[in-house]
């Protein structure tokens, strides 16, 4: 894409600097830039060959060691003025996204000639990247214009689309955020503005500087939500259609994260690899450390009648418990979200010790006790069998009960989506026995006897560091 120039890098921090000699000069005119393009490469003139300009020339950033100003003067021979399109097209590498992002600061300065209060003259401050009013103090940040790229999937085909009016070559949906609304509420506005679809799952790829447009560019995925039936913005687009992988023609140039993302659905044949949607590499790995708990104890406990998905009350002594519980995990600290059963004796628990911490509840059906099909509410000392049935890890609980690789599976997939998306947190489960045993087996090796012979006490707490 058009800013991976490594092992160059863009300095792009305020500096109050003189042009040297040497220094490259950014020079435009009606929105084209002074260069000489050679072997797809643009060079720009240097200070010590332009002509003298009335005005003093502006610090923009460095690209390695090279400094690059903003100037106003006539063209030396050698140079011509192109429009960014015709450099975006004919040129690659580091002083093309020097040249875009000159060009967006040059736009942003020549908006902000006047002041939008007084309209006194703007000058520019001499601490960071900004223009003052000399008149009223008014000041002004640079502006960026953030908008949102999405490559919308349904049944192993990728949407691509050709603008009606500019850019002539592929596309995905794209348009620009408004104001008041968040990067992912503009992704779904903008495919059902243009095409008539609605999408769920969407999920952030990668973002681009596109200065051209003076944009901040962010890239999603996402799926087609119910019918995948294009209705298409004929003002805004002149075709929108489903593309296999082996039918997407890319764009001419490299540059764009529009053909990246393209580009990706075409080489991994529709299958985007998982992590390509984790955050940045060179983020610091982050501990998650999940808690479990068993509910306090119940009126069926005491009865000792077999209560899975069964509901039932807390007894006075379980609220006690589960407030003890809830006064040990405040000493422990650091617990940030309770990750709930939805049955009434584990909600319960997760109350009184949200309420103590200050903490929000989530509900997740996976944490539900083992359904225990027909042994549901029998007293323990009636079904001499349950224990057995219970170590038959492959068997249902008769009539509509579940067996325990079915309880593992749903237990791991919970587990599995809480390191997912709350990594980096403390996050406690209130849930079951049962579900507590399954739990201690994602974190630790247990042998079948250490397994059957497990126990959690009403409202003991488990911890686990990932
Ligand atoms: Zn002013």
């Amino acid at each position: 894409m058009i800013q991976d120039i490594l092992p160059s890098r863009l300095n792009n921090s305020w500096q109050t600097k003189k042009p040297q000699p040497d220094s490259i000069m950014m020079c435009f005119r009606g929105g084209r830039i002074l260069a000489a393009i050679e072997n797809g490469t643009p060079h720009f003139p240097r200070y010590q060959t332009l002509a003298a300009s009335g005005s003093e020339p502006v610090y923009l950033f460095s690209v390695d060691d090279e400094c690059f100003f903003l100037s106003e003067t006539e063209a030396p021979d050698g140079f011509q003025y192109y429009t960014m399109r015709e450099l975006r097209d004919q040129c690659t590498g580091k002083y093309l996204f020097a040249a875009f992002t000159a060009f967006h600061l040059h736009q942003w300065y020549a908006d902000n000639r006047f002041c939008g209060i007084c309209r006194g003259g703007m000058e520019h401050d001499d601490r960071e990247r900004a223009l003052i009013c000399r008149e009223c103090g008014h000041k002004v940040y640079p502006r960026i214009n953030p908008a949102v790229i999405v490559g919308v999937i349904s049944k192993g085909r990728i949407l691509i689309t050709r603008y009606r009016r500019g850019y002539a070559h592929n596309a995905l949906v794209a348009g620009f955020t408004e104001i008041g609304e968040t990067l992912e509420a503009c992704v779904a506005r903008e495919v059902m503005e243009e095409t008539g679809l609605r999408v769920r799952n969407i999920r952030y790829y990668q973002s681009q500087p596109w200065g051209m447009a003076q944009d901040i560019l962010a890239g999603f995925f996402c799926e087609a939500d119910g019918s995948d039936e294009i209705r298409m913005d004929a003002s805004e687009l002149k075709s929108a259609c489903w593309c296999r992988p082996d039918e997407i023609e890319l764009q001419p140039q490299q540059h764009s994260l529009t053909n990246e993302m393209m580009q990706l659905f075409r080489d991994t044949n529709g299958c985007l690899p998982p992590e390509i949607f984790k955050p940045a590499a060179d983020a610091a790995p982050q501990k998650t450390c999940i808690c479990f708990t068993r509910h306090g104890e119940t009126t069926m406990n005491v009865a000792d009648h077999i209560s899975g998905i069964t509901d039932c009350e807390l007894t006075e002594n379980g609220i006690r418990q589960a407030e003890q519980l809830a006064a040990v995990c405040a000493e422990r600290r650091g617990i940030e979200l309770i990750v709930c059963s939805p049955l009434r004796r584990a909600r319960k628990t997760a109350e009184i010790v949200a309420e103590t911490l200050g903490v929000p509840i989530v509900t997740d059906e996976r944490l539900r006790e083992w359904n225990y099909g027909s042994y549901e509410d029998q007293p323990r000392s009636e079904t001499p069998d349950f224990q057995a049935a219970k170590r038959e890890f492959g068997v249902r609980m008769k009539d509509g009960g579940e067996s325990l690789l079915q309880l593992a599976h749903r237990v791991y997939c919970c587990i599995d989506d809480i390191r997912k998306q709350y990594a980096g947190m403390t996050v406690l489960c209130v849930c079951h026995g049962g579900v507590c045993r399954v739990a201690e087996t994602y974190f630790r090796d247990m042998s079948t006897d250490a397994f059957s012979h497990f126990f959690m006490g009403n409202c003991e707490l488990r911890e686990y560091e990932i």
